[in-house]
């Protein structure tokens, strides 16, 4: 059992999108990286702890939160986060942070952390267009980068990032307006999918997950939408970061396979035999599932047999 945090933040508001999805923003007591140009790099996340009050014997719980904020917000740090009803473990962090209001006080860690980073991964010179894939709250390590671009750059155009994110109905859309705004006056490329229609009476957008945006048939139609020419959706000319569930992340390496992208991931490249190939699909992962059960070789088989014969 962890023993009790010792607090240092607050909670200055939360904005429900529905019962199980909230943006959380948090005043440090203590600025973040006070002596740095930039508070943290877009796409790290810190950690969020709480007690549990209610039940002490089971002590106290932390759990990473990619921070959705950009850097040049210093005061505060914003989160998106879905309360999961199935957790895994007895202290689940979500049940504690739901019962959360205004002004209460909670723990976070005073260091940012993790490389799902532009400059930890393509560079900050890379020059193709960057797809960011998200299922959900996955979106939050995307909105910080965009953010940070549109307000380092303030007259540039941000048609260089593609923002590709799926939620179950149109209102748990996180930073839908923020996201359509910068689609409107700043060329971002801003493609929201929602899989459940039947259940939204405004939406005419796409539907389906968002990882369906990559479905053979329907490839062509999203490098439409994308605003790329047909069949030129490959490494050459763009780079895919996908943040999220098992799932969306598996599903997409599999359907961009035969355009020839190449997992970030030591072990399923070794398995795939494509060591000596860069890679072009970068991810991080929000639960603990195998992305390729890389022992099972009729399954590594099914996906070498996708890669293109070069
Ligand atoms: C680097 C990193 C960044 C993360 N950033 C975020 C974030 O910005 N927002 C966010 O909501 N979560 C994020 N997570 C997941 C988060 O850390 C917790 O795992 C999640 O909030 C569940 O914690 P819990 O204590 O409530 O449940 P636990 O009892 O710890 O249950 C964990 C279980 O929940 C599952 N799970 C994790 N995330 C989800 C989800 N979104 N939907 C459904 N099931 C899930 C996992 O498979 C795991 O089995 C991140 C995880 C990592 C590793």
């Amino acid at each position: 059992m962890a023993g009790p945090l010792e607090y240092n933040a607050t909670l200055e508001s939360r904005e429900d999108f529905s019962d199980v999805l909230s943006t959380f923003r948090v005043v440090p007591d203590e600025p973040i990286a006070p002596d740095e140009a930039r508070a943290f790099v877009p796409g790290q996340y810190m950690t969020l702890g709480l007690n549990n009050d209610e039940a002490p014997d089971l002590g106290s719980v932390r759990r990473p939160m990619s921070i959705a904020s950009a850097p040049h917000q210093r005061e505060t740090l914003d989160f998106y986060i879905r309360y999961v009803s199935s957790p895994a473990s007895n202290n689940p962090l979500t049940h504690l942070l739901w019962k959360l209001k205004s002004g209460d006080r909670l723990y976070m860690r005073n260091r940012p952390a993790g490389k799902f980073t532009v400059e930890d991964t393509i560079g900050t010179n890379d020059a193709r267009t960057w797809i960011y894939v998200a299922a959900g709250t996955g979106l939050a390590p995307f909105t910080s980068i965009v953010f940070d671009d549109a307000h380092t750059n303030p007259s540039g155009s941000l048609a260089r990032h593609v923002v590709m994110h799926g939620s179950s109905y149109d209102h748990e859309l996180g930073y839908r307006k923020e996201l359509e705004s910068l689609a409107q006056e700043r060329d971002l490329r801003y493609l929201p999918s929602v899989s459940r229609p039947q259940h939204c009476p405004d939406w005419s957008g796409a539907s389906g997950r968002v990882e369906d945006f990559f479905k053979a048939e329907r490839l062509a139609d999203t490098e439409q939408r994308m605003q790329m020419g047909e069949g030129s959706l490959t490494p050459d000319n763009t780079a895919i970061f996908i943040c999220g569930l098992n799932g969306t992340i598996q599903q997409t390496i599999e359907r961009l396979l035969p355009r020839g992208f190449i997992p970030d991931n030591r072990r399923i490249k070794r398995a795939l035999g494509v060591e000596d190939r860069p890679s072009s699909i970068f991810f991080e992962q929000y639960d603990n599932e195998p992305i390729v059960d890389i022992k099972n070789e009729d399954e590594v088989a099914r996906l070498k047999a996708l890669l293109p014969s070069t």
